[in-house]
C-alpha cells in the first residue's frame, strides 16, 4: 500500500502485527466508537489481529442494534448523546436522558459518557453555557440519573494543548485548560463512582499534574484513547519518565483506543453522517485505519521504537504550516512498559473496575 495518512510508514499491516507478536495477555479496549454492519465485520478481523477481546463502545443508540449483531457478547455499550437529529440543542439537555435510560434499559450500559469538550459550546447554537462545562446543571442531571441506574462514568474533560494554542484562543469564550479541571474536581466528589477521564485525562502533555489529579481522586481513572494525541503527547517525555508514570499509577490506566468505525468509511459514498467518515474510502483503507491504532499505541506501550508514527497528525500543521503538510507525523517514542504493568494497562485494570461493575450491577 501507498503511504497514506493512515499508514505513513507504508507498513503490511497483517506482516506488522505478526511482528510485534501477541500480546501478554488477551486486551479490553475500553474506548471504541463501533458503527456500520460492515464496518463492524472489519473491526472484528482487525480486533483479532492484534489481539482485543472484548470492546466498550459508545455508539449512536439507533446502530447500537446492528453492532451487537455483528460482535455479541464481545461488545459492551457505554452511553453517548444522539448527535444526528435535528435539535442538538435538546439532545445535549433533557434527550441525553432519555437515551440514557434506553441504552440501560435496552443495551445494559453501566458506564455513562459526559462529553465535555469545549467544542460543545460551537456546536450548540446557543453557546452551551448551562450545559458545556462538566458541572453545570445539566451535566448534574445526567450524573445523577446515570447514578440511579448503577452506572459507572467516562469524562472527556479538555482537548489538545495544540487545541489552546490555535483554536480556543478566547479564553473568555472556553475558559482556560486548567479551568476544566475545576468543575471536574468537584463532579469527582459529588458522584463518588468509578470515574474514567479519556485521553489519558486530556492532559497527556503534563504527567506532573495528572499525578497530582490521581493522588487527589481515588476514584479516577484514565484511559488511552486517542492515538494521535497519545502518540505526541507522551512521546514528548522521556520514555523513562512514562514508563515510571505508567508504573507508579498501575492499577488506574486502562487501554482504548478511540477507534471510529462507521460504513461510511468504506466506500466514497457518505451518508454525512460524520466528519471521520472521510478518514477512509473502502474496505482495504478501512483495514488499515482500523489496524494503525493498535499498531501504534502498541508500538509506543511495548517496544523501544524511536521514529515516525505510523499516523499522519493534522495538529502539526495546525501549530506551524510553513513546516508541515498533511502527511506529517510525529516521533513515536516507545516506553517498552514492563511486562506487569502491561497486563494491567491492557487487560487486568479494565477486568477489576468494569467488567466487575458491569457485574456487581447486573
Ligand atoms: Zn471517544
Amino acid at each position: 500500500m501507498e503511504p497514506w495518512p493512515a499508514n505513513t510508514l507504508g507498513l503490511d499491516y497483517v506482516a506488522a502485527a505478526r511482528a510485534l507478536g501477541p500480546a501478554p495477555v488477551r486486551m479490553i479496549d475500553v474506548h471504541t466508537h463501533i458503527h456500520g454492519r460492515e464496518a463492524a465485520k472489519i473491526y472484528a478481523r482487525v480486533r483479532e489481529l492484534y489481539g482485543v477481546e472484548r470492546t466498550y463502545t459508545m455508539t449512536q443508540i439507533s446502530m447500537a442494534a446492528e453492532v451487537r449483531e455483528v460482535l455479541g457478547e464481545s461488545v459492551r455499550f457505554i452511553t453517548m448523546p444522539w448527535f444526528r437529529g435535528n435539535d442538538p440543542e435538546h439532545q445535549h439537555r433533557g434527550g441525553y436522558l432519555e437515551v440514557i435510560e434506553r441504552f440501560h434499559g435496552e443495551f445494559g450500559a453501566r458506564m455513562m459518557k459526559l462529553w465535555a469538550a469545549p467544542a460543545l459550546r460551537e456546536f450548540l447554537p446557543s453557546g452551551a453555557v448551562d450545559v458545556a462545562d462538566i458541572d453545570s446543571a445539566w451535566r448534574r442531571e445526567h450524573a445523577r440519573l446515570a447514578v440511579s441506574l448503577g452506572m459507572m462514568i467516562m469524562v472527556h474533560v479538555a482537548d489538545p494543548d495544540t487545541w489552546f494554542a490555535a483554536r480556543y484562543h478566547h479564553g473568555a469564550t472556553y475558559g482556560t485548560k486548567a479551568h476544566q479541571y475545576v468543575g471536574l474536581r468537584r463532579m469527582l466528589d459529588e458522584f463518588p463512582v468509578p470515574w474514567i477521564a479519556a485521553h489519558m485525562g486530556g492532559w497527556s502533555e503534563d504527567l506532573g499534574f495528572l499525578d497530582r489529579l490521581l493522588t487527589a481522586h481515588p476514584n479516577l481513572h484514565l484511559d488511552t484513547s486517542a492515538t494521535k494525541w497519545v502518540v505526541r503527547g507522551l512521546s514528548g517525555h522521556e520514555p523513562s519518565e512514562v514508563r515510571d508514570f505508567f508504573t507508579r499509577h498501575k492499577g488506574r490506566i486502562l487501554f482504548g483506543t478511540d477507534l471510529v468505525t462507521m460504513d461510511d468509511q468504506l466506500s466514497l459514498a457518505k451518508t454525512g453522517m460524520s466528519r471521520m467518515a472521510d478518514l477512509a474510502n473502502s474496505p482495504e483503507q478501512a483495514f488499515e485505519l482500523y489496524c494503525s491504532r493498535h499498531w501504534t499505541l502498541r508500538t509506543l506501550f511495548e517496544t523501544g521504537y524511536d521514529g515516525p508514527s505510523a499516523i499522519a497528525d493534522p495538529d502539526l500543521a495546525m501549530i506551524d504550516p510553513a513546516r508541515y503538510t498533511a502527511m506529517s507525523a510525529p516521533r513515536l517514542r516507545g516506553c517498552a512498559l514492563p511486562a506487569d504493568v502491561l497486563r494491567a494497562l491492557y487487560h487486568d485494570t479494565a477486568a477489576n473496575l468494569v467488567d466487575r461493575w458491569w457485574a456487581e450491577h447486573a
